[in-house]
């Protein structure tokens, strides 16, 4: 019974309704647009399609860390209509890279897959029917690993190091981003530290970030 309950359709990511993989329910409280401020970008801001708990939380943790890779199909879409209604859209013209937020080289192993790449094709492959010239490019890395700088070669690599919040372009990539604009992808903002390093890279590169689209964001803390 064991194996055969494997090849059973398991319940929704979010609230385990049976026979979904995200529910109807689930699916509309990924149906809203969190706006938090993120400097140094065309629109200013990151937006996320949902506030990040409760059914939310379930199905992000089951996407991400539980390897529940068939969330792609519903998360490509739920970003998609995030970019349009957040207005970002607008943003976007010429020659675009969809940027993934960085995995540290411990979380990929642990994972087995850069879970943001399937979003961030999706989303590129999108502005593409729109008439955007736009490339999903993984032009960051988490640059720190155990409390330690990669070793970058060359001045083209050290010139690549930027800022010290352990994200940076490698020297390959400075080159392509340089002038273009960028849309960033990540899957949880919660301090939105990470989207501001990666941003930062980004400028320090020559590229010119539109904005964040991310899944959800941690709700504001409280008054106190
Ligand atoms: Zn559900």
């Amino acid at each position: 019974m064991d194996a055969l309950g494997l090849l059973l359709p398991r319940g929704c990511a979010g609230c385990d309704l049976p026979d979904h993989v995200l529910c109807d329910d689930c699916r509309a409280l990924f149906g809203r647009t969190v706006v938090a401020p993120l400097a140094g970008t065309l629109t200013g801001r990151s937006y996320s399609c949902a506030v990040y708990d409760g059914c939310v939380r379930h199905a992000i943790l089951a996407w991400k860390d539980h390897g529940e890779s068939e969330l792609d199909r519903p998360f490509r879409q739920l970003l998609a209509g995030l970019a349009w209604r957040s207005g970002l859209m607008d943003l976007c013209g010429g020659g675009l890279f969809v940027v993934p937020a960085p995995s540290s080289p411990r979380s990929l192993r642990r994972r087995g897959r850069r879970h943001l790449d399937p979003l961030a094709r999706a989303l590129a492959a999108m502005m593409r029917r729109h008439g955007i010239e736009a490339r999903a490019y993984g032009a960051l890395e988490a640059a720190h690993v155990h409390g330690r700088s990669v070793q970058t070669r060359g001045r083209a690599g050290r010139a690549a190091r930027m800022g010290d919040g352990g994200i940076a372009v490698p020297a390959r990539a400075v080159r392509l981003v340089d002038g273009t604009r960028v849309v960033l992808v990540d899957d949880i903002v919660t301090t939105g530290a990470t989207l501001h390093h990666c941003v930062t890279a980004l400028g320090t590169a020559g590229a010119r970030v539109v904005g964040a689209l991310t899944l959800a964001a941690t709700p504001p803390p409280g008054p106190d």
